[in-house]
């Protein structure tokens, strides 16, 4: 089941879209910025609800 999750780069500020696949379980990935194109380190984390959440962060701070 795919969601998706509105957030923000950590770098630019510009909102981005993510598409979280639940199913998947907990996931830890990078995302290139469509705006400032800098790598944005995205965390999954799945609840045991199956509800995906989404935590971004800097390459730095990961
Ligand atoms: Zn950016």
């Amino acid at each position: 089941m795919l969601t998706s999750r509105t957030t923000h780069c950590p770098y630019c500020g510009e909102s981005i879209e993510l598409l979280l696949d639940a199913s998947a379980g907990d996931q830890h990935y990078i995302e290139d910025c469509q705006v400032c194109c800098r790598p944005i380190s995205v965390t999954v984390t799945v609840d045991d609800r199956g509800h995906a959440q989404a935590n971004v962060a800097g390459e730095n701070e990961a």
